[in-house]
């Protein structure tokens, strides 16, 4: 991996110090930094100003109590987050993530990532994350809706449709968001659907957004391999993770033509080398909420499960990797593998899954690198497209909101191509995407004065 400039060097020292015991926030920020000594060549503006050093810093951030029942009438706490990193573009807007990881350093990390990722949508949103440290895991309905209550009961007063619209995110899907809605609504007294996306479409959600993060990292490597002049047509793909992201990952890549040999979750992984039913993986994760072991048992033949403790996912040979389950999943060690392997192309579906020594192996091998504040903006830009509805009181077609996330993901995709080629480092989307993203945020808090 290339080093910080040293003129940016007394950025990430301040980052560190004012953001103590915050490692993936760092991380985040590094990989940012490392981009920019180009940038402040060409532009030293942005350095005169401290607008790199603005941008590392959230506008706001909130931290709150919730507090709920449980099913026996025991009272329960947890810590709620929303951070307001950005809003030079428009209204903070970023999921919101129910884990027992979650604490204030990982929703900044996620908050500025989200702040260049939603500036590569080209669409007018700024970037916002939240969450807490309740797990949803083996919690009764009830409960999961008392939670949601309770968390938007503080919440609502720092939301709106021009201030701040949150979504979902790891543990947050279409039930959640409508606990949180209907909370929202109450308090308010108002029908303000822009408030909130990830909807479900009764009630002002949009067709495609559940597919959208997966389908639109496909779209993006999809762009990658062409650059090559390949497809996924015949590919073996892996994809970690059985989520939302997942899923539709697999779907959508092999509607190309690929074959997906292995996903995972939490307790480990399955190799199918007849590829993934998806059918079946929609019915295990998200009709019944199963383990994924489950659907190697009724996937009989040519299916079975490897436990964590007996290896990682990444050893499986493939030639496209998607991880698409969570922050620094993918090791140098996994990396590694994957590049002997023979990978030659990874997109990222999850938020930062790759840790900075995968990035550096990665790069280093000229494997297509589609990081994920690219590769994986097709969810919230077709949130944005969720807004534009609400806003105008319409609702499209699944045929046009699709179209819509493809021709997003095309300019994204051409956006960071070029950005590279501009700044003498073609085929980097990594510096692509950074700078890409940076310039048009700084550019915009640049116009609106010191803020
Ligand atoms: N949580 C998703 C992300 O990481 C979607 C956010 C949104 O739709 O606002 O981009």
């Amino acid at each position: 991996m290339t080093s910080i400039d040293e003129k940016l060097q007394p950025i990430l020292a301040k980052v560190i110090e004012r953001n103590a015991g915050e490692p993936e926030f760092h991380q985040a920020v590094h990989e940012v930094l490392e981009s920019l000594g180009r940038v402040a060549a060409k532009h030293p503006h942005f350095l005169d100003d401290a607008l790199i050093e603005r941008i590392c810093e959230p506008e706001r951030q909130i931290i709150f109590r919730i507090p709920w029942v449980d099913d026996r009438g025991q009272v329960q706490i947890n810590r709620g987050f929303r951070v307001q990193f950005n809003s030079a573009l428009g209204p903070y807007k970023g999921g919101m993530r129910f884990h027992p990881s979650v604490n204030v350093g990982i929703i900044k990390f996620l908050g500025f990532e989200q702040t260049f990722k939603n500036a590569l949508t080209g669409l007018p949103i700024g970037g916002g994350k939240g969450g807490s440290d309740f797990d949803p895991k083996g919690k009764s309905d009830g409960e999961i809706m008392r939670f949601c209550q309770s968390l938007m009961t503080e919440l609502h007063r720092h939301l709106g449709e021009y201030t701040d619209v949150p979504a979902g995110d790891i543990g947050v899907g279409g039930r959640e968001i409508g606990y949180m809605f209907g909370q929202f609504k109450r308090l308010t007294n108002r029908y303000e659907a822009g408030v909130i996306t990830g909807k479900a479409l009764v009630y002002g959600g949009s067709r495609a957004r559940t597919e959208a993060t997966g389908y639109g990292n496909s779209y993006f490597v999809q762009a990658m391999l062409e650059t090559k002049g390949t497809s996924f047509d015949g590919k073996k793909v892996v994809v970690s993770g059985s989520g939302n992201v997942a899923i539709y990952t697999v779907e959508k890549v092999q509607s190309f033509g690929a074959k997906v040999i292995a996903c995972s979750d939490s307790s480990g992984y399955v190799l199918d080398e007849n590829g993934i039913d998806v059918a079946l993986l929609k019915d295990v994760k998200d009709a019944r909420r199963e383990r994924i072991r489950e659907y190697a048992e009724r996937r009989g033949e040519g299916a079975h499960f490897v436990p964590l403790e007996k290896g990682s996912i990444w050893n499986v040979p493939c030639d496209v990797a998607m991880p698409s389950a969570t922050q620094n999943e993918l090791s140098g060690r996994d990396a590694t593998a994957l590049v002997r392997n023979g990978v030659i192309a990874v997109g990222e579906g999850a938020n930062m899954p790759s840790t900075p020594d995968a990035i550096r192996i990665f790069r280093e091998a000229g494997v297509l690198f589609g990081p994920g504040k690219a590769a994986n903006a097709g969810g919230v830009a077709t949130s944005a497209l969720e807004m534009q509805q609400n806003a105008s009181r319409d609702s499209w077609s699944f045929e046009q909101t699709e179209a819509r996330l493809n021709v997003i993901m095309r300019n994204i995709h051409d956006t960071c191509y070029e950005t590279a080629e501009d700044y003498g480092a073609p085929g980097d989307y990594v510096l692509g995407a950074n700078i890409a993203g940076f310039t048009r945020v700084a550019e915009a808090m640049r116009m609106l004065g010191v803020i």
